[in-house]
């Protein structure tokens, strides 16, 4: 765990130093939670969303986008339930002073049970190497057995609790089972109280006539409140998609673990309307399908599980969470709900306008069920680079740090590298960067000797090295490094262009979620 914790800090400085992200306002000592892309973190949080946008818009005829306010009438969050139920259970410890997520707390807990139980099944494994049956260990084991009955308890007490968010049971649960705060290590809590995490600022000039707003904490809403108008103008039939990427703002109690878990941040939600009845049939459908988008990235089918929710949201009849394995533990990247007609069905009576959808082959008029995809791009981001980003000893003895991104993310594509700086070399090497820079991003670099622009091209993902050497004016031909193989090959400057645009092109990816 310890040596986990050392790569998501080597992870946090490497992206500062390779200008991915940096700090909000860092000359002023940071903005709690609030982080800025860089120069390399925007291209390649750009290509996160081309790649879902054209998951969604392309890969499904009946998927369209919107890009709808920020802003938006306030009582918008009164229907959706925001206003009275976006609460989240805090509790602080009066010796740290630290602020916690009640619910957090319990999980974590219920996590270190699952850690030992892991522990005695490798190390049983180990002893008995291939004769070893993990089923049959884990249902006889005296220990396991133990650990796994107070998890069950531990459970089965902490959804009762948030099912009914029942405040004092979730305090009770945390003394019973001696939580200490990490920072303090004493169990002196304060009660667990609701907190709303919606920020609210005020519309309009004058005081008197200002009206409080939200700024929306979830992008969804902004497609209900438009599905209607997508539906008549873009003639679509049930089921049918809205995409919509954009910024979300959550006043989180605890924001740390860097981009994971941010005041501002970025959505990537699609809500697809069917007809009352088949919510469930597409909930599954979805699930999958959105699970094969992450594993189509590469970075390893087992990096990521599904969690089923032990609290439904006010909206959901069903709900499940794409998890991912970050340095600190498996962690939600994106959440899978069926919504039912909560949303739809409010909207109807706050604003007091029919949204019914008129079915031409039944005849009749419905108000849609949902099922909502909803993933944060900046928790992608962070996945995407956790699980790319390797310290690898080479056969030499030396190190490289080396960021395997799939190519068609990568920022860079092609580094455009003349061997020195002199024979006409960077002339010739300007001419094939011109060519090239209308079909991909190329970067052009002439300082230090080739391995150290090598090396400063793997620590940013570059998929691809081009060298151009005394012999290149000869045989218009160019050295090409792979930046995983580390393999170098001779390839003519005229076959570059479809070569690397082939490489680093997206459909691939589309087309492994087939
Ligand atoms: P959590 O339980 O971690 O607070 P959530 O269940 O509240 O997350 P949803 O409301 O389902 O999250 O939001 C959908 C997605 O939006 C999440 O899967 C996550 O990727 C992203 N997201 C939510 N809150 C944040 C945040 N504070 N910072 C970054 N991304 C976030």
């Amino acid at each position: 765990m310890a040596q986990q914790e050392d790569v998501f800090k080597k992870l946090v400085s490497h992206c500062k130093e390779y200008g991915f992200v940096f700090p909000s306002s860092e000359i002023y000592d940071g903005l709690a939670a609030v982080y800025d892309y860089g120069q390399l973190g925007v291209e390649l949080k750009n290509n996160i969303k081309k790649y879902w946008w054209d998951s969604m818009t392309l890969m499904h005829e009946n998927i369209v986008g919107i890009d709808s306010a920020i802003f938006m009438h306030p009582t918008i969050w009164k229907a959706s339930g925001h206003v009275d139920a976006f609460n989240d259970p805090l509790i602080d410890n009066r010796d740290s002073k630290k602020r916690y997520r009640a619910d957090v707390l319990i999980e974590e807990q219920l996590a270190k049970y699952e850690e030992k139980m892991n522990k005695e099944v490798e190390k049983a494994a180990k002893r008995f190497g291939e004769a070893f049956d993990e089923a049959q260990f884990r249902a006889t084991n005296g220990r396991v057995l133990e650990y796994q009955a107070k998890w069950d308890a531990l459970h089965q007490r902490f959804s009762d609790a948030m099912n009914a968010m029942d405040l004092e049971a979730l305090k009770q649960i945390i003394l019973d089972e001696n939580i200490v705060c990490p920072i303090s290590g004493t169990r002196n809590w304060t009660d667990v109280r609701q907190f709303n995490l919606m920020f609210s600022t005020e519309m309009g000039s004058t005081a008197d006539g200002a009206m409080k707003i939200y700024l929306r904490p979830e992008t969804a809403q902004g497609i209900f409140v438009n599905y209607l108008n997508v539906q008549k103008t873009g003639r679509m039939k049930l089921p049918f998609g809205i995409a919509q990427i954009g910024k979300a703002f959550r006043n989180e109690i605890v924001a740390r673990q860097f981009i994971f878990r941010m005041r501002e941040f970025e959505q990537m939600e699609m809500q697809f309307f069917v007809k009352p009845g088949t919510e469930l049939e597409w909930f599954e459908k979805w699930k999958e399908t959105r699970l094969k988008w992450h594993k189509a990235l590469g970075l390893g089918d087992e990096k990521y599980r599904y969690h089923d929710h032990e609290k439904l949201a006010h909206y959901a009849n069903a709900a499940t969470d794409i998890e991912f394995q970050m340095p600190f533990g498996f962690k939600e990247v994106e959440g899978i709900h069926s919504r039912t007609n909560f949303d739809l069905s409010n909207h109807e009576k706050y604003s007091g306008k029919s949204i019914k959808y008129f079915d031409p082959e039944s005849n009749e008029s419905y108000v849609p069920y949902v099922i909502e995809t909803s993933i944060g791009v900046d928790r992608t981001f962070l996945s995407i680079l956790a699980g790319c980003f390797e310290e690898e000893k080479l056969e030499n003895g030396e190190t490289r740090v080396v960021l395997h991104l799939p190519a068609c993310l990568a920022p860079v594509k092609l580094a455009v590298l003349p061997l020195v700086k002199k024979d006409g070399l960077p002339e010739k090497a300007r001419e094939i960067m011109d060519d090239l820079k209308f079909n991909f991003k190329c970067q052009y670099d002439e300082k230090d000797s080739i391995g150290k622009r090598y090396r400063r091209q793997d620590a940013i993902g570059t998929p691809f090295c081009v060298t151009i050497d005394h012999e290149t004016l000869n045989d218009n031909c160019v050295t090409l490094r792979n930046r995983d193989t580390m393999q170098q090959e001779r390839i003519a400057i005229a076959d570059l262009k479809d070569y690397i645009s082939k490489a680093v092109s997206m459909t691939e990816l589309l087309k492994k979620q087939r």
